[in-house]
Protein backbone atom coordinates (compact mmCIF):
# COMPACT_ATOMS: atom_id res chain seq x y z
CA UNK A 1 0.00 0.00 0.00
CA UNK A 2 1.22 3.37 -0.94
CA UNK A 3 0.46 6.13 1.32
CA UNK A 4 0.83 9.72 -0.41
CA UNK A 5 3.77 11.52 0.84
CA UNK A 6 2.06 14.87 0.86
CA UNK A 7 -0.43 13.53 3.19
CA UNK A 8 1.76 12.18 5.70
CA UNK A 9 3.92 15.25 5.36
CA UNK A 10 0.82 17.32 6.54
CA UNK A 11 -0.37 15.01 9.07
CA UNK A 12 2.97 15.15 10.86
CA UNK A 13 2.27 18.58 11.26
CA UNK A 14 -1.27 19.07 12.20
CA UNK A 15 -1.98 19.79 15.68
CA UNK A 16 -6.03 20.02 15.46
CA UNK A 17 -7.28 16.72 14.10
CA UNK A 18 -10.85 15.43 14.32
CA UNK A 19 -11.95 11.62 13.59
CA UNK A 20 -15.72 11.06 12.40
CA UNK A 21 -16.12 7.24 12.28
CA UNK A 22 -19.53 5.07 11.31
CA UNK A 23 -19.76 1.44 11.48
CA UNK A 24 -17.34 0.24 9.15
CA UNK A 25 -14.65 0.83 11.70
CA UNK A 26 -16.76 -2.07 13.74
CA UNK A 27 -16.90 -3.88 11.35
CA UNK A 28 -13.61 -5.57 11.62
CA UNK A 29 -14.29 -6.24 14.92
CA UNK A 30 -17.00 -8.49 14.05
CA UNK A 31 -20.29 -5.81 14.31
CA UNK A 32 -22.11 -5.68 11.17
CA UNK A 33 -22.34 -2.13 9.39
CA UNK A 34 -25.95 -0.52 8.94
CA UNK A 35 -25.66 -2.52 5.42
CA UNK A 36 -24.85 -5.87 6.10
CA UNK A 37 -27.41 -5.59 9.18
CA UNK A 38 -29.61 -4.73 6.64
CA UNK A 39 -28.98 -8.31 4.60
CA UNK A 40 -29.55 -9.94 8.05
CA UNK A 41 -26.06 -10.43 9.51
CA UNK A 42 -27.03 -8.50 12.18
CA UNK A 43 -28.07 -12.27 13.69
CA UNK A 44 -23.97 -12.61 14.00
CA UNK A 45 -24.02 -10.20 16.69
CA UNK A 46 -21.47 -11.48 19.68
CA UNK A 47 -20.72 -8.43 22.20
CA UNK A 48 -18.56 -10.55 23.89
CA UNK A 49 -16.18 -11.61 21.07
CA UNK A 50 -15.55 -8.23 19.83
CA UNK A 51 -12.10 -7.39 19.53
CA UNK A 52 -11.42 -4.13 18.85
CA UNK A 53 -9.83 -1.37 16.78
CA UNK A 54 -6.31 -0.87 18.27
CA UNK A 55 -4.48 1.64 15.75
CA UNK A 56 -6.94 4.32 17.25
CA UNK A 57 -6.05 5.12 20.98
CA UNK A 58 -2.32 5.67 19.44
CA UNK A 59 -3.77 7.92 16.72
CA UNK A 60 -5.45 9.91 19.60
CA UNK A 61 -1.90 10.43 21.64
CA UNK A 62 -0.09 11.61 18.58
CA UNK A 63 -1.95 15.13 18.48
CA UNK A 64 -2.22 18.01 20.94
CA UNK A 65 -5.66 18.94 20.28
CA UNK A 66 -8.04 15.42 19.66
CA UNK A 67 -11.07 14.56 19.28
CA UNK A 68 -13.09 11.67 17.88
CA UNK A 69 -16.44 12.29 17.00
CA UNK A 70 -18.21 8.64 16.29
CA UNK A 71 -21.79 7.40 14.98
CA UNK A 72 -21.51 4.31 16.97
CA UNK A 73 -23.41 3.16 19.66
CA UNK A 74 -21.18 -0.23 20.58
CA UNK A 75 -18.67 1.69 22.52
CA UNK A 76 -15.57 -0.08 21.00
CA UNK A 77 -13.56 3.12 20.94
CA UNK A 78 -14.01 3.67 24.67
CA UNK A 79 -13.18 -0.03 25.39
CA UNK A 80 -10.06 0.63 22.97
CA UNK A 81 -8.76 3.37 24.82
CA UNK A 82 -9.50 6.10 22.70
CA UNK A 83 -9.83 9.65 24.81
CA UNK A 84 -12.00 12.68 23.70
CA UNK A 85 -14.68 10.41 22.25
CA UNK A 86 -18.32 12.73 21.30
CA UNK A 87 -21.13 10.05 20.52
CA UNK A 88 -23.21 11.55 18.26
CA UNK A 89 -26.15 8.64 18.67
CA UNK A 90 -25.70 7.44 22.05
CA UNK A 91 -24.85 4.17 23.32
CA UNK A 92 -26.44 1.10 23.35
CA UNK A 93 -24.66 -0.09 26.85
CA UNK A 94 -26.05 2.69 28.64
CA UNK A 95 -30.01 3.26 29.57
CA UNK A 96 -32.11 6.16 30.72
CA UNK A 97 -35.63 6.89 31.16
CA UNK A 98 -38.18 7.01 28.19
CA UNK A 99 -40.41 9.55 30.24
CA UNK A 100 -37.90 11.75 32.15
CA UNK A 101 -34.83 11.03 29.61
CA UNK A 102 -32.35 11.44 31.97
CA UNK A 103 -29.81 8.18 32.29
CA UNK A 104 -29.96 5.61 34.76
CA UNK A 105 -27.18 3.51 36.17
CA UNK A 106 -29.27 1.33 38.56
CA UNK A 107 -32.11 -0.28 38.69
CA UNK A 108 -33.81 -3.13 40.82
CA UNK A 109 -34.56 -5.89 38.64
CA UNK A 110 -37.54 -7.55 38.97
CA UNK A 111 -38.06 -9.21 35.89
CA UNK A 112 -40.45 -6.70 34.21
CA UNK A 113 -39.58 -6.05 30.71
CA UNK A 114 -38.61 -3.20 30.05
CA UNK A 115 -36.79 -2.42 33.56
CA UNK A 116 -38.68 -0.06 35.18
CA UNK A 117 -37.01 3.71 36.06
CA UNK A 118 -36.31 3.69 39.87
CA UNK A 119 -37.85 7.30 40.02
CA UNK A 120 -40.78 7.74 38.72
CA UNK A 121 -41.21 4.31 37.04
CA UNK A 122 -41.78 4.80 33.61
CA UNK A 123 -39.98 2.06 31.37
CA UNK A 124 -36.35 2.25 30.40
CA UNK A 125 -34.51 2.16 27.06
CA UNK A 126 -31.65 2.22 25.49
CA UNK A 127 -29.68 5.42 25.49
CA UNK A 128 -29.26 6.16 22.18
CA UNK A 129 -31.04 7.89 19.19
CA UNK A 130 -33.85 6.04 18.00
CA UNK A 131 -34.81 6.70 13.97
CA UNK A 132 -36.90 10.30 14.27
CA UNK A 133 -35.19 11.43 17.43
CA UNK A 134 -32.99 14.63 17.55
CA UNK A 135 -29.21 14.35 18.29
CA UNK A 136 -28.11 16.22 21.75
CA UNK A 137 -27.74 20.08 21.21
CA UNK A 138 -24.66 19.99 23.21
CA UNK A 139 -23.21 16.90 21.73
CA UNK A 140 -23.79 17.50 17.74
CA UNK A 141 -22.91 21.69 18.84
CA UNK A 142 -19.17 19.72 20.59
CA UNK A 143 -19.00 17.78 16.62
CA UNK A 144 -19.18 20.43 14.97
CA UNK A 145 -16.86 22.82 17.25
CA UNK A 146 -14.40 20.34 16.56
CA UNK A 147 -15.25 20.20 12.74
CA UNK A 148 -14.60 23.95 12.89
CA UNK A 149 -11.41 24.12 14.13
CA UNK A 150 -9.33 21.59 13.02
CA UNK A 151 -6.21 21.57 10.68
CA UNK A 152 -7.51 17.78 9.40
CA UNK A 153 -10.78 15.56 9.64
CA UNK A 154 -10.83 11.81 8.87
CA UNK A 155 -13.71 10.66 7.92
CA UNK A 156 -13.49 6.46 8.24
CA UNK A 157 -16.08 3.53 7.56
CA UNK A 158 -19.01 5.72 7.22
CA UNK A 159 -21.34 5.86 4.40
CA UNK A 160 -21.13 9.74 4.54
CA UNK A 161 -25.26 9.63 4.26
CA UNK A 162 -26.62 9.58 7.52
CA UNK A 163 -26.91 13.76 8.73
CA UNK A 164 -26.33 15.63 10.62
CA UNK A 165 -23.38 13.56 10.79
CA UNK A 166 -22.29 13.68 7.07
CA UNK A 167 -22.17 17.49 7.42
CA UNK A 168 -19.08 17.12 9.21
CA UNK A 169 -16.62 16.74 6.72
CA UNK A 170 -17.94 19.10 4.74
CA UNK A 171 -17.75 22.01 7.64
CA UNK A 172 -14.10 20.87 7.79
CA UNK A 173 -13.98 21.81 4.06
CA UNK A 174 -15.38 24.66 4.17
CA UNK A 175 -13.32 25.84 7.48
CA UNK A 176 -10.03 24.94 5.32
CA UNK A 177 -9.29 21.48 7.17
CA UNK A 178 -8.08 18.84 5.16
CA UNK A 179 -10.42 15.92 5.02
CA UNK A 180 -8.95 12.52 4.51
CA UNK A 181 -11.85 9.54 3.78
CA UNK A 182 -10.84 5.95 4.88
CA UNK A 183 -14.07 3.76 3.65
CA UNK A 184 -13.84 0.41 1.86
CA UNK A 185 -16.18 1.79 -1.47
CA UNK A 186 -16.64 5.50 -2.54
CA UNK A 187 -19.20 7.57 -0.43
CA UNK A 188 -20.70 10.60 -1.46
CA UNK A 189 -17.90 12.33 0.04
CA UNK A 190 -15.07 10.57 -2.07
CA UNK A 191 -15.15 13.17 -4.54
CA UNK A 192 -14.46 16.08 -2.62
CA UNK A 193 -12.51 14.51 0.57
CA UNK A 194 -8.78 16.00 0.37
CA UNK A 195 -7.58 12.77 0.04
CA UNK A 196 -9.35 9.19 -0.08
CA UNK A 197 -8.21 5.81 0.76
CA UNK A 198 -10.29 3.12 -0.55
CA UNK A 199 -9.61 -0.12 1.41
CA UNK A 200 -10.45 -1.55 5.29
CA UNK A 201 -10.17 0.98 8.10
CA UNK A 202 -7.82 -1.58 10.59
CA UNK A 203 -5.08 -1.68 7.32
CA UNK A 204 -5.37 1.50 6.10
CA UNK A 205 -5.17 3.29 9.24
CA UNK A 206 -2.31 0.83 10.84
CA UNK A 207 0.06 1.28 7.76
CA UNK A 208 -0.64 5.65 7.90
CA UNK A 209 0.27 5.57 11.66
CA UNK A 210 3.68 3.66 10.84
CA UNK A 211 4.26 5.81 7.51
CA UNK A 212 3.52 8.95 9.72
CA UNK A 213 5.17 8.57 13.20
CA UNK A 214 7.62 5.74 12.81
CA UNK A 215 7.66 3.82 16.46
P1 LIG B 1 -23.14 2.47 7.15
O1 LIG B 1 -23.43 1.02 7.41
O2 LIG B 1 -24.16 3.28 6.45
O3 LIG B 1 -21.81 2.55 6.29
C1 LIG B 1 -20.65 1.84 6.65
C2 LIG B 1 -19.55 2.26 5.69
O4 LIG B 1 -18.34 1.63 6.13
C3 LIG B 1 -19.79 1.84 4.23
O5 LIG B 1 -19.51 2.93 3.38
C4 LIG B 1 -18.78 0.69 4.01
O6 LIG B 1 -18.27 0.68 2.71
C5 LIG B 1 -17.70 1.05 5.01
N1 LIG B 1 -16.94 -0.08 5.55
C6 LIG B 1 -17.41 -1.33 5.89
N2 LIG B 1 -16.42 -2.07 6.42
C7 LIG B 1 -15.31 -1.29 6.41
C8 LIG B 1 -13.98 -1.48 6.82
N3 LIG B 1 -13.55 -2.63 7.37
N4 LIG B 1 -13.10 -0.46 6.67
C9 LIG B 1 -13.49 0.74 6.12
N5 LIG B 1 -14.74 0.97 5.71
C10 LIG B 1 -15.64 -0.02 5.86
O7 LIG B 1 -22.73 3.09 8.55
P2 LIG B 1 -22.76 4.62 9.08
O8 LIG B 1 -22.29 5.54 8.02
O9 LIG B 1 -22.04 4.59 10.39
O10 LIG B 1 -24.31 4.94 9.30
C11 LIG B 1 -25.22 3.99 9.78
C12 LIG B 1 -25.91 4.32 11.12
O11 LIG B 1 -26.16 3.10 11.82
C13 LIG B 1 -25.04 5.14 12.06
O12 LIG B 1 -25.88 5.91 12.85
C14 LIG B 1 -24.39 4.08 12.94
O13 LIG B 1 -24.12 4.55 14.22
C15 LIG B 1 -25.46 3.02 13.06
N6 LIG B 1 -24.79 1.69 13.25
C16 LIG B 1 -23.90 1.55 14.28
C17 LIG B 1 -23.20 0.35 14.45
C18 LIG B 1 -22.21 0.26 15.58
O14 LIG B 1 -22.38 0.93 16.59
N7 LIG B 1 -21.14 -0.52 15.42
C19 LIG B 1 -23.42 -0.70 13.56
C20 LIG B 1 -24.37 -0.54 12.52
C21 LIG B 1 -25.05 0.67 12.38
Amino acid sequence: MRIDPRLVQRLRNARRVVALTGAGISAESGIPTFRDAQSGLWARFRPEELATPEAFPRLGTLVPDWLLVTQNVDGLHQRAGSRAVVELHGNIHRNKCFDEDVVVAEWRETGERPPCCPRCGGPLRPDVVWFGESLSPQTLAQAEAGARRCEVLFSIGTSAAVFPAAQLPLTALQAGAMVVEVNKDPTPLTGMATFSLLGLAGEILSHLLGETWPA
